[in-house]
């Protein structure tokens, strides 16, 4: 199956951002004044059940492969920790022609926008923000049999997700570093920790150097109460809070 597309350069998917940055490429974000902001999901991860992951499931291998092991209360979980560029409306790099300012250091995630990150999913334009012209069937093939079709563009992709896997350890490290220890479940929503440019780009100079403090006793926040008593029924340290800046919620509060 071929997917067909080019770019628009309508600029919609330079609005109102959640770019998921390497360690590298947030210190290039936060080293230019912007914010990275760090976001955190969590799987309850039994060890004796799957500890290395569901081999037939690509999806539970690549949380295995993005993910550390941190325990929650006597639970098991791994958490995936996100770097995240977020903005509301236009880039800070966007040009007024809709042109990226930024083009030459511009993120992987920007470069091979609309192609799907992660490995386990597969590419649907209809949740793409581009528009309907830029997926005309005659114009250039991006993804074959979910491949992307452009040498350069499959390039960029496998080392955004290499670096997705490469970067756990300093992560790990990095939460300790700045001391926090919370999570959302996953599926619910993202726990979210802002933090300035200049404090997170001390905080990864300090994990890379192997420094992480003591391991921080871990919890998890909710903004549903039937997921807070399910967790407080297995002595897991939980904290029920809105939807807001600290926490993103898929759901709406339910109290
Ligand atoms: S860095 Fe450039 S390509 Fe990426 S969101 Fe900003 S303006 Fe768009
Ligand atoms: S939303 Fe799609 S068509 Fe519009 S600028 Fe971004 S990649 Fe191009």
């Amino acid at each position: 199956m071929e997917i067909t597309f080019d770019c628009t350069q309508c600029g919609r998917c330079c609005h109102d951002l959640r770019l998921t940055l390497s360690v590298a490429e947030a210190r290039v974000w936060a080293g230019r004044g912007h914010r990275v902001d760090l976001l955190a999901e969590g799987w309850p991860w039994p060890e004796a059940d799957n500890a290395d992951g569901d081999p037939d499931d690509p999806a539970s291998q690549w949380r295995m492969a993005t993910s550390f092991p941190v325990s929650i209360g006597d639970v098991p979980f791994r958490v995936n920790l996100r770097l995240v560029a977020r903005h509301v409306g236009a880039c800070p790099h966007l040009l007024p022609d809709m042109r990226c300012g930024n083009y030459e250091a511009r993120p992987r995630i920007c470069r091979i926008y609309p192609l799907e990150s992660r490995p386990f999913e597969a590419m649907v334009p209809a949740h793409r923000l581009c528009p309907p012209e830029a997926w005309g069937q005659s114009l250039p093939v991006l993804e074959r049999d979910g491949v992307p079709a452009d040498a350069e563009a499959a390039a960029i992709l496998a080392a955004h997700r290499a670096a997705m896997v490469a970067d756990v350890p300093v992560k790990e490290r990095l939460v300790r570093v700045i001391g926090w220890a919370e999570t959302a479940m996953a599926g619910e929503g993202l726990a979210v920790r802002e933090i300035a440019p200049n404090a997170l780009i001390a905080a990864l100079d300090a994990a890379e150097r192997g420094a992480g403090g003591a391991a921080q006793p871990w919890g998890i926040v909710t903004n549903r109460e039937t997921t807070r008593a399910m967790l407080a029924d297995l002595e897991c340290p939980v904290w029920l809070v809105a939807a807001e800046e600290g926490f993103l919620s898929a759901f709406g509060d339910e109290s």
